[in-house]
Protein backbone atom coordinates (compact mmCIF):
# COMPACT_ATOMS: atom_id res chain seq x y z
CA UNK A 1 0.00 0.00 0.00
CA UNK A 2 1.47 3.43 -0.83
CA UNK A 3 1.27 5.97 1.70
CA UNK A 4 -1.22 8.53 0.17
CA UNK A 5 0.74 11.68 1.47
CA UNK A 6 -1.14 15.01 0.39
CA UNK A 7 0.34 16.96 -2.02
CA UNK A 8 -0.01 20.48 -4.02
CA UNK A 9 -1.27 20.49 -7.60
CA UNK A 10 0.88 18.56 -9.94
CA UNK A 11 0.86 22.24 -12.03
CA UNK A 12 1.93 24.15 -8.83
CA UNK A 13 4.73 21.61 -8.09
CA UNK A 14 5.87 21.68 -11.47
CA UNK A 15 6.41 25.04 -10.87
CA UNK A 16 7.99 25.33 -7.75
CA UNK A 17 10.61 22.33 -9.26
CA UNK A 18 11.57 24.76 -12.43
CA UNK A 19 11.77 27.42 -9.93
CA UNK A 20 13.99 26.26 -7.60
CA UNK A 21 15.31 22.63 -8.35
CA UNK A 22 18.07 22.22 -10.19
CA UNK A 23 18.06 19.19 -12.08
CA UNK A 24 21.02 16.63 -12.92
CA UNK A 25 21.21 16.21 -16.48
CA UNK A 26 18.52 18.58 -17.55
CA UNK A 27 17.94 21.61 -19.83
CA UNK A 28 16.36 23.90 -17.45
CA UNK A 29 14.95 25.77 -19.73
CA UNK A 30 13.22 22.71 -20.93
CA UNK A 31 12.03 21.73 -17.88
CA UNK A 32 10.18 25.05 -17.15
CA UNK A 33 8.61 24.67 -20.40
CA UNK A 34 7.05 20.72 -19.79
CA UNK A 35 7.11 20.49 -16.37
CA UNK A 36 8.89 17.37 -14.92
CA UNK A 37 6.82 14.44 -13.94
CA UNK A 38 6.51 13.94 -10.20
CA UNK A 39 6.38 10.55 -9.27
CA UNK A 40 4.95 10.41 -5.37
CA UNK A 41 5.34 6.87 -4.67
CA UNK A 42 6.34 3.59 -5.82
CA UNK A 43 5.69 -0.36 -4.69
CA UNK A 44 7.32 -3.32 -6.27
CA UNK A 45 7.78 -1.86 -10.30
CA UNK A 46 5.48 0.32 -10.61
CA UNK A 47 5.55 3.83 -10.18
CA UNK A 48 2.85 6.71 -9.47
CA UNK A 49 2.94 9.55 -9.90
CA UNK A 50 1.36 13.14 -9.20
CA UNK A 51 -2.51 12.42 -10.92
CA UNK A 52 -2.07 8.84 -9.72
CA UNK A 53 -1.29 7.22 -12.64
CA UNK A 54 0.50 3.95 -12.62
CA UNK A 55 3.67 3.42 -14.59
CA UNK A 56 5.89 0.37 -15.11
CA UNK A 57 9.56 1.15 -13.57
CA UNK A 58 11.36 0.09 -16.53
CA UNK A 59 14.41 1.50 -15.23
CA UNK A 60 14.07 0.27 -11.11
CA UNK A 61 14.75 4.09 -10.86
CA UNK A 62 18.10 4.78 -11.92
CA UNK A 63 19.83 1.20 -12.14
CA UNK A 64 19.72 0.88 -8.45
CA UNK A 65 16.11 -0.48 -7.66
CA UNK A 66 16.99 -4.06 -7.21
CA UNK A 67 14.61 -5.58 -4.84
CA UNK A 68 11.80 -3.42 -5.98
CA UNK A 69 10.19 -0.62 -4.62
CA UNK A 70 8.58 0.02 -1.13
CA UNK A 71 9.78 -2.92 1.15
CA UNK A 72 9.21 -2.51 4.59
CA UNK A 73 11.73 -4.10 6.18
CA UNK A 74 14.41 -1.82 4.63
CA UNK A 75 12.63 1.33 6.45
CA UNK A 76 12.10 -0.71 9.37
CA UNK A 77 16.19 -1.81 9.22
CA UNK A 78 17.22 2.56 8.44
CA UNK A 79 14.33 3.69 11.39
CA UNK A 80 15.68 1.15 13.96
CA UNK A 81 19.73 2.03 13.09
CA UNK A 82 19.11 5.80 13.37
CA UNK A 83 17.77 5.46 16.69
CA UNK A 84 20.61 3.28 17.48
CA UNK A 85 23.45 5.40 16.81
CA UNK A 86 22.61 8.01 13.88
CA UNK A 87 25.86 8.60 12.84
CA UNK A 88 29.47 8.04 13.36
CA UNK A 89 32.44 8.36 11.29
CA UNK A 90 35.13 5.44 10.65
CA UNK A 91 38.21 7.77 10.72
CA UNK A 92 41.03 8.16 13.36
CA UNK A 93 40.57 3.82 14.65
CA UNK A 94 36.38 4.31 15.11
CA UNK A 95 34.20 1.81 13.82
CA UNK A 96 30.72 0.96 14.55
CA UNK A 97 28.23 -3.14 14.19
CA UNK A 98 26.72 -2.15 11.03
CA UNK A 99 29.74 -1.03 8.92
CA UNK A 100 31.81 -3.95 10.26
CA UNK A 101 29.02 -6.56 9.36
CA UNK A 102 28.26 -5.30 6.18
CA UNK A 103 32.04 -5.31 4.96
CA UNK A 104 32.00 -9.21 5.95
CA UNK A 105 29.09 -9.79 4.03
CA UNK A 106 30.94 -7.97 0.78
CA UNK A 107 33.79 -10.00 1.85
CA UNK A 108 31.64 -13.12 1.27
CA UNK A 109 29.53 -11.92 -1.63
CA UNK A 110 32.74 -10.86 -4.06
CA UNK A 111 34.31 -13.26 -5.99
CA UNK A 112 37.94 -14.40 -5.06
CA UNK A 113 40.26 -12.08 -3.22
CA UNK A 114 37.73 -9.31 -3.18
CA UNK A 115 37.29 -8.67 0.87
CA UNK A 116 38.02 -5.59 1.80
CA UNK A 117 35.47 -2.55 1.53
CA UNK A 118 35.96 1.55 1.47
CA UNK A 119 32.75 3.34 1.60
CA UNK A 120 31.38 6.27 -0.45
CA UNK A 121 27.93 7.73 -1.02
CA UNK A 122 28.00 6.42 -4.44
CA UNK A 123 29.29 4.96 -7.37
CA UNK A 124 31.21 8.59 -8.89
CA UNK A 125 32.35 9.09 -5.66
CA UNK A 126 34.16 5.76 -5.37
CA UNK A 127 35.75 5.77 -8.50
CA UNK A 128 37.17 9.13 -7.28
CA UNK A 129 38.98 6.54 -4.64
CA UNK A 130 40.21 4.11 -6.82
CA UNK A 131 41.72 7.22 -9.00
CA UNK A 132 43.66 7.63 -5.43
CA UNK A 133 44.25 4.83 -4.82
CA UNK A 134 45.83 2.67 -7.36
CA UNK A 135 48.38 5.79 -7.78
CA UNK A 136 48.94 5.47 -4.10
CA UNK A 137 49.23 1.67 -4.64
CA UNK A 138 52.20 1.82 -7.18
CA UNK A 139 53.58 4.98 -4.99
CA UNK A 140 53.52 2.59 -2.38
CA UNK A 141 55.32 -0.13 -4.51
CA UNK A 142 58.52 2.17 -5.23
CA UNK A 143 56.61 3.18 -8.83
CA UNK A 144 55.11 6.96 -8.79
CA UNK A 145 54.88 6.85 -11.90
CA UNK A 146 52.93 4.32 -12.53
CA UNK A 147 49.95 6.27 -12.34
CA UNK A 148 48.02 6.84 -15.97
CA UNK A 149 43.85 5.18 -15.87
CA UNK A 150 42.93 3.75 -19.18
CA UNK A 151 39.45 3.63 -20.00
CA UNK A 152 36.96 3.73 -22.30
CA UNK A 153 34.83 6.16 -24.60
CA UNK A 154 31.43 6.14 -23.75
CA UNK A 155 31.77 4.34 -20.81
CA UNK A 156 29.96 5.71 -17.48
CA UNK A 157 31.66 6.14 -14.24
CA UNK A 158 29.75 8.61 -12.55
CA UNK A 159 30.10 12.74 -12.73
CA UNK A 160 32.76 13.87 -10.22
CA UNK A 161 35.19 15.52 -11.85
CA UNK A 162 37.65 12.66 -11.22
CA UNK A 163 34.72 9.84 -12.44
CA UNK A 164 33.82 11.58 -15.11
CA UNK A 165 36.92 11.69 -16.77
CA UNK A 166 37.01 8.30 -16.08
CA UNK A 167 34.27 7.90 -17.96
CA UNK A 168 34.14 8.27 -22.17
CA UNK A 169 31.00 10.86 -22.44
CA UNK A 170 31.61 13.34 -24.67
CA UNK A 171 29.11 15.68 -23.89
CA UNK A 172 30.38 15.06 -20.17
CA UNK A 173 34.01 16.29 -21.51
CA UNK A 174 32.84 18.92 -22.98
CA UNK A 175 31.73 20.70 -19.88
CA UNK A 176 34.60 21.89 -17.36
CA UNK A 177 37.63 21.46 -18.90
CA UNK A 178 37.96 17.27 -18.67
CA UNK A 179 39.44 14.82 -18.72
CA UNK A 180 41.89 15.63 -15.60
CA UNK A 181 45.26 14.89 -16.80
CA UNK A 182 46.85 11.21 -17.38
CA UNK A 183 43.43 9.54 -17.84
CA UNK A 184 43.34 8.02 -21.61
CA UNK A 185 40.50 6.39 -23.66
CA UNK A 186 40.16 3.26 -25.76
CA UNK A 187 37.10 2.17 -28.03
CA UNK A 188 34.01 0.41 -26.54
CA UNK A 189 32.52 -2.64 -27.91
CA UNK A 190 29.91 -1.38 -29.81
CA UNK A 191 29.63 -3.90 -33.06
CA UNK A 192 25.91 -2.77 -34.15
CA UNK A 193 27.58 1.32 -34.67
CA UNK A 194 31.34 0.41 -34.84
CA UNK A 195 31.78 -3.11 -35.96
CA UNK A 196 32.06 -1.77 -39.93
CA UNK A 197 32.32 -5.08 -42.28
CA UNK A 198 33.70 -7.10 -39.01
CA UNK A 199 31.68 -10.26 -37.63
CA UNK A 200 31.33 -9.37 -33.75
CA UNK A 201 33.86 -12.02 -32.75
CA UNK A 202 36.10 -10.29 -34.43
CA UNK A 203 34.99 -6.94 -33.46
CA UNK A 204 35.22 -7.90 -29.87
CA UNK A 205 39.00 -9.02 -30.04
CA UNK A 206 40.11 -5.54 -31.94
CA UNK A 207 38.81 -3.40 -29.40
CA UNK A 208 39.92 -5.74 -26.51
CA UNK A 209 43.65 -5.97 -28.36
CA UNK A 210 43.57 -1.79 -28.14
CA UNK A 211 44.34 -1.82 -24.36
CA UNK A 212 47.69 -3.74 -25.32
CA UNK A 213 48.50 -1.33 -28.22
CA UNK A 214 47.48 1.41 -25.51
CA UNK A 215 49.58 0.14 -23.19
CA UNK A 216 52.83 -0.67 -25.06
CA UNK A 217 51.80 3.20 -26.78
CA UNK A 218 52.56 4.87 -23.05
CA UNK A 219 54.95 2.02 -21.42
CA UNK A 220 53.74 -0.30 -18.95
CA UNK A 221 55.97 1.35 -16.62
CA UNK A 222 53.23 4.31 -16.94
CA UNK A 223 49.94 2.72 -16.56
CA UNK A 224 48.14 1.94 -12.84
CA UNK A 225 45.20 0.44 -14.52
CA UNK A 226 42.20 -0.47 -16.58
CA UNK A 227 38.35 0.70 -16.08
CA UNK A 228 35.60 -0.79 -17.60
CA UNK A 229 32.28 -1.59 -16.17
CA UNK A 230 31.36 -5.30 -17.39
CA UNK A 231 28.20 -4.40 -19.44
CA UNK A 232 28.47 -0.38 -20.36
CA UNK A 233 24.90 0.94 -18.46
CA UNK A 234 24.42 4.63 -19.46
CA UNK A 235 26.70 4.09 -22.60
CA UNK A 236 23.43 2.07 -24.01
CA UNK A 237 23.38 -1.18 -22.56
CA UNK A 238 26.91 -1.95 -24.42
CA UNK A 239 26.47 -6.16 -24.48
CA UNK A 240 30.36 -6.71 -25.50
CA UNK A 241 30.93 -9.56 -28.01
CA UNK A 242 32.00 -12.69 -26.29
CA UNK A 243 35.38 -12.74 -27.22
CA UNK A 244 35.94 -9.24 -25.85
CA UNK A 245 36.37 -10.24 -22.03
CA UNK A 246 38.29 -13.17 -21.85
CA UNK A 247 40.87 -11.07 -24.28
CA UNK A 248 41.15 -8.18 -22.23
CA UNK A 249 41.45 -10.06 -18.85
CA UNK A 250 44.15 -12.00 -20.82
CA UNK A 251 46.06 -8.54 -21.41
CA UNK A 252 45.44 -7.33 -17.99
CA UNK A 253 47.07 -10.78 -16.68
CA UNK A 254 50.18 -10.25 -18.98
CA UNK A 255 50.58 -6.40 -18.08
CA UNK A 256 51.52 -5.36 -14.59
CA UNK A 257 48.06 -3.15 -14.24
CA UNK A 258 45.46 -3.16 -12.02
CA UNK A 259 42.06 -3.56 -13.48
CA UNK A 260 38.78 -2.42 -12.10
CA UNK A 261 35.60 -3.41 -12.97
CA UNK A 262 32.68 -1.04 -12.03
CA UNK A 263 29.94 -2.69 -11.05
CA UNK A 264 28.15 0.12 -10.40
CA UNK A 265 24.97 -1.55 -12.43
CA UNK A 266 26.61 -4.88 -12.59
CA UNK A 267 26.29 -5.59 -9.18
CA UNK A 268 23.87 -7.01 -7.15
CA UNK A 269 21.86 -9.68 -9.33
CA UNK A 270 21.94 -7.59 -12.95
CA UNK A 271 23.35 -9.95 -14.72
CA UNK A 272 21.76 -12.78 -13.41
CA UNK A 273 24.91 -13.51 -11.11
CA UNK A 274 25.98 -11.61 -8.12
CA UNK A 275 27.91 -9.81 -9.77
CA UNK A 276 28.76 -8.89 -13.66
CA UNK A 277 32.63 -10.75 -12.86
CA UNK A 278 31.24 -13.64 -12.24
CA UNK A 279 28.95 -13.76 -15.77
CA UNK A 280 32.33 -12.58 -17.71
CA UNK A 281 34.89 -14.48 -15.82
CA UNK A 282 36.31 -11.16 -14.75
CA UNK A 283 38.95 -11.12 -11.80
CA UNK A 284 39.41 -7.59 -10.74
CA UNK A 285 41.74 -6.37 -8.23
CA UNK A 286 38.87 -3.57 -7.38
CA UNK A 287 35.33 -3.67 -8.01
CA UNK A 288 33.60 -0.52 -7.50
CA UNK A 289 29.77 -1.20 -5.98
CA UNK A 290 26.48 1.34 -5.88
CA UNK A 291 23.40 1.46 -6.77
CA UNK A 292 21.83 -2.16 -6.35
CA UNK A 293 23.93 -2.53 -3.01
CA UNK A 294 20.92 -0.29 -1.16
CA UNK A 295 18.84 -0.80 -4.08
CA UNK A 296 18.88 2.75 -4.03
CA UNK A 297 17.00 3.13 -0.44
CA UNK A 298 19.70 5.02 0.93
CA UNK A 299 23.06 6.39 -1.22
CA UNK A 300 26.19 3.81 -0.59
CA UNK A 301 28.64 3.05 -2.12
CA UNK A 302 32.59 1.48 -2.60
CA UNK A 303 34.95 0.06 -3.37
CA UNK A 304 35.96 -3.26 -2.79
CA UNK A 305 39.84 -3.83 -2.96
CA UNK A 306 41.52 -7.81 -3.39
CA UNK A 307 43.80 -9.02 -0.66
CA UNK A 308 46.89 -7.82 -2.56
CA UNK A 309 45.68 -4.19 -3.16
CA UNK A 310 44.05 -3.95 0.64
CA UNK A 311 47.56 -5.36 2.41
CA UNK A 312 49.99 -2.80 0.00
CA UNK A 313 47.39 0.81 1.15
CA UNK A 314 47.18 -0.76 4.54
CA UNK A 315 51.44 -1.31 5.28
CA UNK A 316 51.81 2.18 3.28
CA UNK A 317 50.92 4.49 6.10
CA UNK A 318 47.96 6.86 6.36
CA UNK A 319 45.76 6.70 3.35
CA UNK A 320 44.96 10.75 3.28
CA UNK A 321 41.32 10.46 1.48
CA UNK A 322 37.38 9.21 3.36
CA UNK A 323 34.50 11.01 3.32
CA UNK A 324 32.45 12.01 6.52
CA UNK A 325 30.19 9.70 4.97
CA UNK A 326 32.44 6.65 4.37
CA UNK A 327 30.54 3.92 5.94
CA UNK A 328 27.52 5.27 7.59
CA UNK A 329 25.57 3.58 9.88
CA UNK A 330 22.28 4.35 8.14
CA UNK A 331 23.09 3.30 4.76
CA UNK A 332 25.27 0.45 5.88
CA UNK A 333 22.26 -1.01 7.93
CA UNK A 334 20.25 -0.36 4.35
CA UNK A 335 22.60 -2.31 2.52
CA UNK A 336 22.35 -5.10 4.52
CA UNK A 337 18.60 -5.56 4.73
CA UNK A 338 18.70 -5.04 1.22
CA UNK A 339 21.28 -7.64 0.40
CA UNK A 340 19.27 -10.23 3.13
CA UNK A 341 16.35 -9.94 1.15
CA UNK A 342 18.40 -9.95 -1.94
CA UNK A 343 19.63 -13.66 -0.90
CA UNK A 344 16.88 -14.72 0.86
CA UNK A 345 14.68 -14.48 -1.61
CA UNK A 346 16.91 -15.69 -4.38
CA UNK A 347 16.33 -13.25 -6.75
CA UNK A 348 19.68 -13.41 -8.07
CA UNK A 349 19.10 -17.10 -8.81
CA UNK A 350 15.44 -16.48 -9.93
CA UNK A 351 16.66 -13.69 -13.01
CA UNK A 352 19.30 -16.35 -14.08
CA UNK A 353 16.94 -19.45 -14.25
CA UNK A 354 13.46 -17.68 -14.79
CA UNK A 355 12.39 -14.36 -15.37
CA UNK A 356 16.04 -14.02 -16.97
CA UNK A 357 15.42 -16.39 -19.85
CA UNK A 358 11.64 -15.01 -20.02
CA UNK A 359 12.23 -11.82 -20.38
CA UNK A 360 14.97 -12.65 -23.07
CA UNK A 361 13.14 -14.63 -25.02
CA UNK A 362 10.37 -11.72 -25.09
CA UNK A 363 12.82 -9.23 -25.67
CA UNK A 364 14.92 -10.91 -28.37
CA UNK A 365 10.74 -10.57 -30.26
CA UNK A 366 11.32 -6.56 -30.13
CA UNK A 367 13.73 -7.39 -33.16
CA UNK A 368 10.43 -8.57 -35.53
CA UNK A 369 9.81 -4.59 -35.78
CA UNK A 370 10.82 -3.09 -38.77
CA UNK A 371 12.61 -0.21 -36.94
CA UNK A 372 14.57 -2.08 -34.25
CA UNK A 373 17.98 -3.32 -35.14
CA UNK A 374 19.48 -5.58 -32.89
CA UNK A 375 18.27 -6.35 -29.41
CA UNK A 376 20.60 -6.81 -27.39
CA UNK A 377 19.97 -8.55 -23.36
CA UNK A 378 22.18 -9.75 -20.21
CA UNK A 379 20.32 -10.60 -17.47
CA UNK A 380 17.97 -8.03 -16.37
CA UNK A 381 19.77 -4.93 -18.43
CA UNK A 382 18.71 -4.67 -21.80
CA UNK A 383 18.57 -2.49 -25.15
CA UNK A 384 17.24 -2.15 -28.86
CA UNK A 385 18.65 -0.18 -31.41
CA UNK A 386 15.96 1.53 -33.80
CA UNK A 387 17.50 2.06 -37.06
CA UNK A 388 15.53 2.88 -40.16
CA UNK A 389 17.66 0.43 -42.18
CA UNK A 390 18.53 -2.59 -40.72
CA UNK A 391 20.74 -4.26 -43.27
CA UNK A 392 22.71 -1.73 -43.62
CA UNK A 393 23.20 -0.64 -39.58
CA UNK A 394 22.58 2.60 -40.37
CA UNK A 395 22.15 5.85 -38.10
CA UNK A 396 18.80 8.10 -38.61
CA UNK A 397 19.57 11.29 -40.72
CA UNK A 398 17.82 13.10 -37.90
CA UNK A 399 20.40 14.77 -35.26
CA UNK A 400 21.55 11.11 -33.20
CA UNK A 401 18.96 11.00 -29.89
CA UNK A 402 15.95 12.69 -31.79
CA UNK A 403 13.98 9.33 -32.56
CA UNK A 404 15.23 8.18 -29.04
CA UNK A 405 13.64 10.75 -27.22
CA UNK A 406 10.87 10.55 -29.51
CA UNK A 407 10.73 6.79 -28.43
CA UNK A 408 11.03 7.64 -24.66
CA UNK A 409 8.11 10.22 -24.74
CA UNK A 410 6.02 7.36 -26.54
CA UNK A 411 6.71 4.99 -23.82
CA UNK A 412 6.02 7.42 -20.67
CA UNK A 413 2.66 8.15 -22.44
CA UNK A 414 2.17 4.10 -22.37
CA UNK A 415 2.77 4.14 -18.61
CA UNK A 416 6.34 2.62 -18.84
CA UNK A 417 9.43 4.16 -18.03
CA UNK A 418 12.27 3.11 -20.50
CA UNK A 419 15.35 5.57 -21.54
CA UNK A 420 17.52 6.32 -24.70
CA UNK A 421 20.75 6.86 -25.32
CA UNK A 422 20.84 8.58 -28.30
CA UNK A 423 18.50 5.89 -30.80
CA UNK A 424 19.19 3.02 -28.80
CA UNK A 425 16.33 2.43 -26.31
CA UNK A 426 17.16 0.42 -22.79
CA UNK A 427 15.48 -1.36 -19.60
CA UNK A 428 17.36 -2.14 -16.61
CA UNK A 429 13.82 -3.40 -14.67
CA UNK A 430 14.19 -4.16 -11.04
CA UNK A 431 14.76 -7.77 -10.42
CA UNK A 432 11.58 -8.65 -8.99
CA UNK A 433 9.37 -8.73 -12.14
CA UNK A 434 7.00 -11.40 -12.62
CA UNK A 435 6.26 -12.86 -16.02
CA UNK A 436 3.09 -10.74 -16.11
CA UNK A 437 4.75 -7.86 -15.83
CA UNK A 438 7.55 -8.82 -18.14
CA UNK A 439 4.87 -9.23 -20.71
CA UNK A 440 3.34 -5.79 -20.12
CA UNK A 441 6.62 -4.32 -20.75
CA UNK A 442 7.39 -5.88 -23.76
CA UNK A 443 3.66 -4.60 -24.69
CA UNK A 444 4.43 -1.35 -23.92
CA UNK A 445 7.70 -1.48 -25.51
CA UNK A 446 6.56 -2.39 -28.76
CA UNK A 447 3.80 -0.09 -28.80
CA UNK A 448 5.66 2.80 -28.03
CA UNK A 449 8.17 1.83 -30.77
CA UNK A 450 5.26 1.29 -33.24
CA UNK A 451 3.97 4.73 -32.55
CA UNK A 452 7.03 6.20 -33.02
CA UNK A 453 7.92 4.43 -36.44
CA UNK A 454 4.03 5.65 -37.48
CA UNK A 455 5.25 9.39 -36.37
CA UNK A 456 8.35 9.23 -38.09
CA UNK A 457 7.30 7.90 -41.28
CA UNK A 458 3.95 10.61 -41.28
CA UNK A 459 6.60 13.49 -40.34
CA UNK A 460 8.70 12.17 -43.07
CA UNK A 461 11.69 11.10 -40.81
CA UNK A 462 12.09 7.60 -41.27
CA UNK A 463 15.16 7.97 -43.59
CA UNK A 464 18.86 7.27 -43.11
CA UNK A 465 21.76 8.87 -42.65
CA UNK A 466 23.46 9.66 -46.40
C1 LIG B 1 25.66 5.33 -11.88
C2 LIG B 1 27.05 4.89 -12.15
C3 LIG B 1 28.14 5.46 -11.49
C4 LIG B 1 27.97 6.68 -10.60
O1 LIG B 1 27.29 6.40 -9.45
P1 LIG B 1 26.62 7.61 -8.63
O2 LIG B 1 26.03 6.90 -7.45
O3 LIG B 1 25.63 8.27 -9.52
O4 LIG B 1 27.69 8.54 -8.23
C5 LIG B 1 29.39 4.92 -11.68
N1 LIG B 1 29.57 3.88 -12.49
C6 LIG B 1 28.57 3.31 -13.17
C7 LIG B 1 28.83 2.13 -14.02
C8 LIG B 1 27.27 3.81 -13.03
O5 LIG B 1 26.28 3.29 -13.72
Amino acid sequence: MNIRLNHLPTAELQRLDAAYHMHPFTDGDALAERGARIITGAQGAMLTDSEGVQMLDGMAGLWCCNIGHGRHEVADAAHAQMLQLSYYNTFFMTSHPPVIELSERLAELAPGPLNHTFYASGGSEANDTNIRLVRHYWAAKGKPEKKIIIARKNGYHGSTIGAASLGGMQAMHAQGGLPIPDIVHIDQPDWWSEGGDMDPAEFGLARARQLAEKIAELGEDKVAAFIAEPVQGAGGVIVPPDTYWPELQAICDAHDILLIADEVITGFGRTGNMFGSETYDIRPDIMTIAKGLSSGYAPIGGSILSDDVAEVINSAGDFNHGYTYSGHPMTCAVALENLRILTEEKMVENVRDNTGPYLAEKWATLADHPMVGEAKIKGFMASVALTPDKAARAPFASPKGTVGLRCRDRCFAGNLVMRHVGDRMIISPPLILTHAEIDMLIERAWRAIDETYEGLKRDGMFTAAA
